[in-house]
């Protein structure tokens, strides 16, 4: 199985992929943290992919589809996946299909408003070393500014400021939004309003899928 998120930039993806991996069991594939961790470990492609990610833009689609490629052969890809970050663009879509599914595709976006980006991502923090995502008001670490899971110092990732937020929402609404009709014509896309808390959000998605996959009692949860 491959579970699909789109949704504009803070609309809740990597918190949804996360719960969604707890419960599947696939792993969660971002696209977001491939690249950073190849910027964090300089390579020759984190170093190209470092200044576009700066500026608020996309990554050219070839990079991004190595790297993607390279992560989906690894053995634990094998029963299914849940994508955070890909694609985002029509290209992308196109060359996913072209990689074939580990069986059916479940398409869900997130939708969120402007205003609730910039709200979100500007009081955002996560850990440098294991991606955790925290808020500083809606969901705060346990100590300040350490992270829960592993202990490392929080940061403000450098393209959360107000003006490279607003560059990704750009970027969003020009490059990604198109993406919500391709797979509404392709096969269903599951629509979920994303600006409740990430609890809501979470049970929405949750239900959606339960019912999806015939699990009728927990869906009535
Ligand atoms: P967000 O969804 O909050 O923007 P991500 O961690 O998914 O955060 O992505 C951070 C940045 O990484 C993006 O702004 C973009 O520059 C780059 N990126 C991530 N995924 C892709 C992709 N599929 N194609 C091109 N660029 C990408």
């Amino acid at each position: 199985m491959r579970i699909i998120l789109l949704g504009a930039p803070g609309s809740g993806k990597g918190t949804v992929a996360e719960a969604l991996r707890a419960v599947t069991g696939f792993p969660k594939i971002s696209t977001g943290d491939l690249l950073r961790e190849a910027v964090r470990e300089k390579t020759p492609l984190g170093l190209v992919a470092a200044s576009q990610m700066g500026k608020g833009g996309l990554v050219d689609d070839a990079t991004v589809l190595a790297l993607l490629r390279e992560r989906l052969a690894r053995a634990d890809c094998r029963g299914g996946y849940v994508l955070d970050g890909f694609p985002r663009t029509l290209a992308q879509a196109d060359s996913l299909d072209a990689l074939g599914a580990a069986g059916p595709e479940i398409v869900f976006d997130l939708q969120v408003s402007d205003e609730t980006v910039v709200a979100r991502l500007a009081s955002r923090r996560t850990c440098p070393n294991c991606e955790a995502i925290y808020h500083l008001v809606n969901r705060p670490p346990q100590a300040p500014g350490v992270c829960d899971v592993c202990g490392t110092a929080l940061v403000q990732r450098n393209d959360d400021t107000a003006e490279v937020i607003r560059e990704r929402l750009k970027t969003y609404h020009a490059k990604t939004a198109p993406l919500t009709a391709r797979y509404a014509a392709k096969g269903g896309i599951h629509r979920i309003d994303g600006n409740g808390s990430a609890g809501t959000v979470i049970s929405e998605v949750r239900r959606v899928l339960d019912t999806l996959l015939g699990c009728p009692d927990e869906a009535g949860k």
